[in-house]
């Protein structure tokens, strides 16, 4: 393995959702300070009235900056309890948390997953299904190799890659309900060595959970952002959000379009989030798991645009690693889906019905 000098590089994945100005997308200035803070009306959530300038708490949490605004008249201790969410999901989902339910699974310590990891794995294995190879959650051992999480840029040497290569195949894992014992609800099979990496996949299913849970406390006017993974509750009296799309390789706070949308997800995924340069070439954290190396297309970013956030999260990374024809195909044949793509010229290419949402 060959360590290398890089130019260290970390921004938080490529959509930001906008206050009502939209003008400011500093998370800082989004934590409304004027907020009059009336408590927590727990007793009759449905009571909220909307307010005009959201409530926001803002925290590092499953690697990325996160946030929840809700345009509600709440205290924001009231966030607080749905951001805590994170941390119980980031156990189960992440490949890195010693103890977690994915890690042990991936370190052979047990083949039983809780329900909603299984639900989770089993959703994201379809999708796999239909890539031709392009998305698989078995990349973790390649994953691993390039190790963006850490920060230290690292390139594996082939043989390392060709090794780790050996386990990446979805099609060798199965599962299978295991009701008879409690918390474990399915049996994994995967072959030995497979790490099962869900960085493509978890923080869809972690925003969704999120909206559930405001939801049945009370708030319908919420925008949750995990870390460009965004989740709109409801709308904003009436109007839609607006979510702006970052401009990959450029400012946090320099967008290429703005999508009004309500009660969706949108999520971004492209070689800006992570990357490191070496030699005039860009290696970032999108791997094509056939050769296990990033994927090199003409794109630099997608933004799904979907329903739940599971779904978009899952196809926002598969429509990058698919490149435009394809990942156009994809939302075509895909109901209640949009695509826009940014290419590497930052020129964009949209499905039929993303223009309407950039009006
Ligand atoms: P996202 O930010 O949602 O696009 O997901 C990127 C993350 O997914 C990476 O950081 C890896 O953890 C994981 N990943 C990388 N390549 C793939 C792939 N081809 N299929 C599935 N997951 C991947
Ligand atoms: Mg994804």
């Amino acid at each position: 393995m060959k360590l290398i000098k890089t130019k260290a590089i970390f921004l938080a994945a490529g959509l930001i959702a906008l206050p009502l100005s939209g003008c400011s997308q500093n998370a800082a200035e989004n934590s409304n300070n004027d907020t009059t803070l009336t408590g927590n009306p727990k007793e009759n959530p449905a009571a909220f009235t909307f307010k005009k300038d959201p409530v926001t708490v803002n925290a590092f949490k499953l690697d990325t900056f996160i946030s929840i605004s809700a345009y509600e008249d709440i205290d924001e201790s009231y966030l607080y309890d749905t951001l805590a969410l994170c941390d119980r999901y980031e156990e189960m989902f992440s490949m890195h948390k010693e103890g977690g339910a994915l890690y042990n699974l991936n370190e052979g310590t047990t083949d039983k997953v809780p329900s909603e990891l299984g639900r989770v794995m089993e959703t994201a294995l379809k999708w796999s299904q239909s890539s031709d190879g392009a998305f698989q959650i078995s990349v973790g051992r390649v994953t691993e190799l390039w190790d963006f999480t850490s920060g230290s840029h690292v390139i594996p040497s082939d043989n390392e890659i060709k090794s780790a290569l050996k386990t990446v195949d979805d099609t060798k894992i199965s599962l299978s309900p295991s009701d008879s014992e409690e918390g474990a609800a399915y049996t994994v099979s995967m072959p030995e060595g497979t790490k099962i990496d869900l960085g493509a996949v978890a923080k869809g299913y972690i925003a969704d959970k999120l909206k559930e849970d405001l939801i049945s406390r009370g708030i319908t006017s919420a925008v949750i952002n995990l870390g460009g993974n965004v989740l709109c509750v409801g709308d904003k009296n009436g109007d839609p959000f607006n979510i702006g799309i970052r401009k990959p390789f450029a400012g946090d706070t320099d967008m290429i379009t703005v999508l009004k949308l309500k009660d969706c997800s949108a999520v971004s995924s492209g070689i800006s989030e992570r990357y490191f340069e070496e030699n005039g070439r860009i290696y970032h954290h999108i791997i094509n798991p056939r050769t296990g190396y990033p994927y090199e297309n003409e794109l630099w970013q997608s933004t799904v645009i979907t329903k739940d956030s599971l779904t978009g999260d899952i196809l926002s990374t598969l429509c990058y690693a698919l490149g435009t024809d394809k990942a156009l195909e994809l939302a075509k044949n895909t109901p209640d889906t949009e695509v826009i793509l940014v290419k590497d010229d930052l020129s964009l290419v949209t499905s039929d019905g993303a223009n309407d949402l950039m009006k």
